[in-house]
């Protein structure tokens, strides 16, 4: 595997080295509903290390004999600045661009390990598990609305938009950086809308970020 580092398609100010992934869990009510999940007061966080980033434009492997692989289409943030316990101002300068992120999920493995009551690294933390496509700059962008569409073998199949997250990117940074300071480079992916479903060797994806990022892909 190809050592992963970011990619920009404008000009942004920011190292192109990933640190850590920051994911937020049940952002969107009607996915929190699909999986008959409550809906959170509070983000439900947790982390992907930077081993799991690939680039989401190359064919993706998921794993295999591991039951089923979900693809979750969700908006990623790239952060441009070290924020700790950031006031809203802060968090809203942090953002540097955004691009598409696959939460890739071993759903059968996950569903185990939350009846279990065990953390979900080994079905979200995996190798390759963090298909990321280049980033667009956030300047002059409104984050909360923008499409999330994914097409799997032209049937769409994740339709959303990022003005229905629960807890809108600002509210994520300030409350992330509570817990994690978030340095240049970091990502958050904010949660997946419905519509997640299984993936298979040879299907093809095309993954919409309004008009700012498209990717078509294939998995392997
Ligand atoms: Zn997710």
């Amino acid at each position: 595997m190809d050592d992963y580092s970011h990619q920009f398609l404008n000009e942004i100010e920011c190292t192109k080295t990933l640190g850590k992934i920051v994911c937020v869990g049940r952002n969107y009510a009607d996915h929190a509903k699909e999986l008959n999940n409550p809906i959170p007061d509070q983000p439900l966080l947790f982390i992907k290390p930077s081993t799991a980033a690939v680039d989401m434009r190359q064919a993706i492997t998921i794993p295999k004999y591991r039951g089923c692989c979900h693809h979750e289409l969700e908006m990623s943030v790239l952060i441009g600045m070290r924020v700790s316990h950031a006031s809203s101002a802060v968090a809203k300068e942090s953002i540097a661009g955004v691009g598409l992120g696959l939460d890739l999920t071993l759903r059968d493995l996950q569903d185990k390990l939350k009846a279990k009551g065990q953390p979900w690294e080994r079905a979200k933390a995996f190798d390759g598990s963090c298909p990321l496509s280049p980033f667009s700059k956030a300047v002059g962008i409104d984050v909360q609305n923008l499409d999330i569409k994914l097409f799997r073998n032209g049937v769409l199949q994740q339709a959303g938009n990022t003005g229905d997250m629960l807890f809108p990117v600002v509210d994520l940074i300030v409350e992330i950086s509570r817990s994690f300071t978030l340095l240049p480079g970091d990502i958050i992916l904010t949660g997946t809308p419905a519509g997640v479903g299984p993936l298979l060797s040879g299907d093809t994806i095309k993954a919409q970020l309004g008009d700012l990022v498209m990717v078509d892909t294939t998995i392997v």
